[in-house]
């Protein structure tokens, strides 16, 4: 605006300058061409008025002044010239300020002469002798008078512009000024011109409007940006050409990366088969939904069109972490696989010992083993039911579980008393020892965790090996600890132990088991956000360290025992 405003002044000054200049020039020249008439004159009437008293005087001798002299009498022969011998002169009587000398007294006019390119001023004047006087001037000689004016208005012409453009400069400053210096906060205080007042007005309203309306935008940005980013799902959201205009953190995250996407191809991020197709056919046709697998996640992408008033604006793209899910469902299948298996196998073997009972094809003296045998399996049946139903009855919480205070120590006894005789059986010394903790807690629970720790201590034991309880404590923490000299376990499959009907296959054949037993205290561990830790080495023994929050957990001694509350397991 500054330099339109500057370019408006100078060139409007500078063609009034030039308009002004062409004015003066032609002005400048009719008057110079007037006052050379009027010296024509003068110097005819005087030139006249000696010819007049001296009729001889020689003309040749005025030969050094600018004008032309003729003398041409009546009959328009020229007597003499000052610059042409005048016999050598043509006829004159037909020349247009001759014929009207003769005829008026005095006559003057102008003529373009074509051979020499210039005009001619021409006053003619008759003498007391009768015969005319004519003196001429050519134009060229008034221009010549002219060329000086010329050049000191071009010079003057040159000096205004530089002034003008001063002046613009100036003025364009002085102009914008004060526009430059409105407030837009208040804009009604200091405007400059009245003139634009109104429109001053008009700008701040709208300017209101508008930071009015960004600061809407930016809310509800702010808002998309808070409720994506807090999303579990990942959410992409493209532009109609595939470039993202949006991407939450949980996107980036399963696709492992903090680089900025945003106004970047779809493509830079996942240049995946199914990616690649949605990009190529997304005029036409998008998928519905897509499952792959990306960063160890099963990912699950759904695709939609954003249409707006019929228009299509782009594409949102939804990913659902379904690992959790599809691992659910395959250990479903897997528990569903391991439930029948373990039902169907003392199933069969008390079907076929009952057959052959049925079918009296048993021995006599092997009735009573048979008998034994059918009663043994029903046993590990009904243990694997008991078992798969404490451990539906915590996944679900349905069950009601009784809250008490109990000394932790002295179950940790109970339960080496219920296995006394397997701890004989097997020579083993077993002991409990360590801190007395007392438990406001879920006796059942505590009891089943630590009756299948020491079982296991006991059952994958050495002859005469030995089984330790030692309880632990601190100001956060209590520690339940149960180590055995037994056989250990690999490595390999120190995580696999808590796994749902996972028995090391060695043991299987040998050591009765349902494989249930770690996948409860595991699952009753989480019940009170503990934690379990296995410390085994093969060959040597295992360390099982379960440790729980005092928090909620711990009574306080002194409060009697057996004082109880209703409780409710919950899924943790
Ligand atoms: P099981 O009914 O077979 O004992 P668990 O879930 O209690 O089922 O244990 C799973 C597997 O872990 C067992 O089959 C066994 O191979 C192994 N295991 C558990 N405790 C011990 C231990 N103290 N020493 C060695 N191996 C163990």
């Amino acid at each position: 605006m500054r330099s339109k405003i500057f370019y408006a002044i100078f060139f409007t000054s500078l063609l009034m300058i030039l308009c002004s200049a062409i004015l003066l020039f032609v002005i400048s020249q009719a008057l110079s061409f007037e006052r050379e008439y009027e010296h024509l004159e003068d110097f005819t009437h005087d030139l006249a008025a000696k010819l007049n008293v001296n009729p001889d005087i020689d003309l040749r001798l005025l030969d050094g002044s600018s004008y032309r002299i003729t003398i041409v009498s009546q009959k328009g022969h020229v007597i003499s010239d000052n610059r042409t011998d005048a016999s050598m002169m043509q006829y004159h009587g037909d020349r247009e300020e001759i014929v009207n000398a003769l005829k008026y007294g005095r006559f003057k006019t102008y003529r373009y002469s074509n051979t020499l390119d210039s005009r001619h001023l021409y006053y003619a004047i008759v003498l007391s002798d009768g015969n005319v006087l004519r003196v001429s001037v050519s134009s060229s000689t008034i221009f010549s008078h002219l060329a000086a004016a010329v050049i000191t208005i071009l010079i003057l012409a040159a000096l205004l512009a530089i002034i003008s453009y001063v002046g613009a400069k100036r003025l364009t400053y002085r102009i914008m000024g004060p526009l430059n210096s409105i407030d837009f906060q208040d804009p009604i205080i200091d405007v400059p011109y009245p003139e634009i007042r109104p429109l001053i007005s008009r700008i701040y309203a709208q300017k209101k409007q508008i930071n009015e309306q960004v600061d809407e935008i930016k809310k509800q940005h702010n808002e998309f940006f808070v409720i994506t980013n807090s999303m579990k799902e990942g959410l992409i959201i493209l532009n109609k050409n595939g470039k993202i205009i949006s991407i939450n953190k949980s996107a980036l995250k399963f696709y492992a990366t903090k680089e900025e996407f945003i106004g970047r191809s779809l493509l830079s991020l996942d240049r995946s088969e199914h990616m690649r197709s949605f990009f190529e056919h997304r005029d036409t046709v998008i998928p519905k939904s897509i499952e792959i697998t990306l960063n160890n996640r099963d990912l699950k992408y759904y695709f939609n069109e954003i249409v707006v008033n019929g228009e299509l604006l782009g594409y949102a793209i939804l990913i659902i972490n379904i690992t959790a899910q599809n691992l659910a469902q395959k250990h479903r299948q897997e528990f569903t696989a391991n439930v029948s298996h373990e039902l169907k196998t003392p199933l069969q073997s008390i079907i076929g010992y009952a057959e052959l009972l049925e079918n009296k094809i048993a021995k006599p003296e092997d009735v009573s083993s048979f008998g034994e045998k059918i009663k043994r399996q029903g046993q590990n049946l009904l243990h694997l039911i008991e078992d798969l139903l404490f451990l539906s009855a915590l996944d679900e919480g349905k069950a009601n579980f009784q809250t008490e205070v109990f000394l932790l120590n002295d179950l940790a006894r109970e339960v080496l008393e219920t296995l006394d005789m397997q701890i004989k059986e097997k020579n083993i010394t077993a002991t409990v020892r360590g801190d007395d903790i007392y438990i406001n807690g879920i006796y059942r629970l505590f009891y089943e965790l630590l009756y299948n720790l020491c079982d296991n201590g006991i059952k994958y034991n050495k002859d005469g090996g030995e089984l330790q309880v030692i309880l632990d404590q601190d100001e956060r923490h209590f520690v339940i600890r149960v180590s055995d000299t037994g056989i250990g376990i690999e490595k390999e499959f120190q995580e696999r132990v808590f796994e749902r009907f996972f028995r090391v296959e060695k043991n299987i054949a040998t050591i009765k088991g349902t494989g249930l037993g770690l996948s409860i205290v595991k699952r009753i561990t989480l019940y009170y956000k503990g934690k379990v830790k296995l410390k085994s080495f093969d060959g040597e023994g295992s360390v099982f360290s379960v440790i729980f929050p005092n928090k909620n957990l711990v009574a306080e001694k002194g409060i009697p025992s057996h004082e109880t509350a209703e409780g409710t397991p919950g899924d943790s």
